[in-house]
């Protein structure tokens, strides 16, 4: 590898560790130039999947657009990055799993709302809103309704505090 700061191409390995999933490989290399130490990721190669999006147009699957997606999601939400690139790499595993050269948008995005929902009301509701298009506000408003009540039962159990889901109709 070359070193990021003298860009000499000769450095040893300190550690090597394998993510939690087993999809990267996470080094810590010292640069025999200059001393300097910095990290490596190594991913399994991915075969060319493909997006089928709405209106039949294909992309190349990327896991980035995915976690931004999370990322935007969860903004000022007690959410940690780790946690969101752990869902990610769930939800790569599973796509994976399930097929080898095309996944719709449509199943990616229910993943990603299955997954908003179990992590956070606030989250899911942001995504959803955009995500859904929704028909009427009715239709918003039955989505929510399971969200509010579980909310609400926590509250009274002396649980999380619901204050910042706000419905303005
Ligand atoms: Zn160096």
């Amino acid at each position: 590898m070359q070193c990021l700061f003298c860009k000499v191409d000769n450095d040893k390995v300190i550690n090597s560790r394998t993510s939690v999933d087993g999809l990267s490989i996470k080094r810590r290399r010292e640069c025999l130039g200059c001393g300097r130490r910095f990290t490596t990721y190594e991913r399994i190669e991915e075969s060319p999947l493909r997006v089928v999006k709405k209106d039949g147009t294909r992309e190349s699957f990327d896991r980035k657009k995915i976690l931004n997606g999370f990322l935007k999601a969860c903004e000022k939400r007690p959410v940690s990055t780790d946690t969101l690139e752990n869902i990610v790499n769930e939800i790569e595993r599973e796509i994976y799993n399930k097929f080898d050269r095309e996944v719709t948008a449509s199943f990616i995005g229910s993943l990603v709302m299955q997954k908003l929902k179990i992590l956070d009301a606030v989250a899911y509701v942001r995504f959803a809103s955009v995500y859904r298009e929704f028909k009427d506000i009715s239709e918003f408003i039955d989505e929510l309704k399971p969200l509010m009540t579980g909310e609400k039962k926590k509250k009274k159990d002396g649980g999380t505090d619901s204050r910042s889901i706000s419905l303005q109709h």
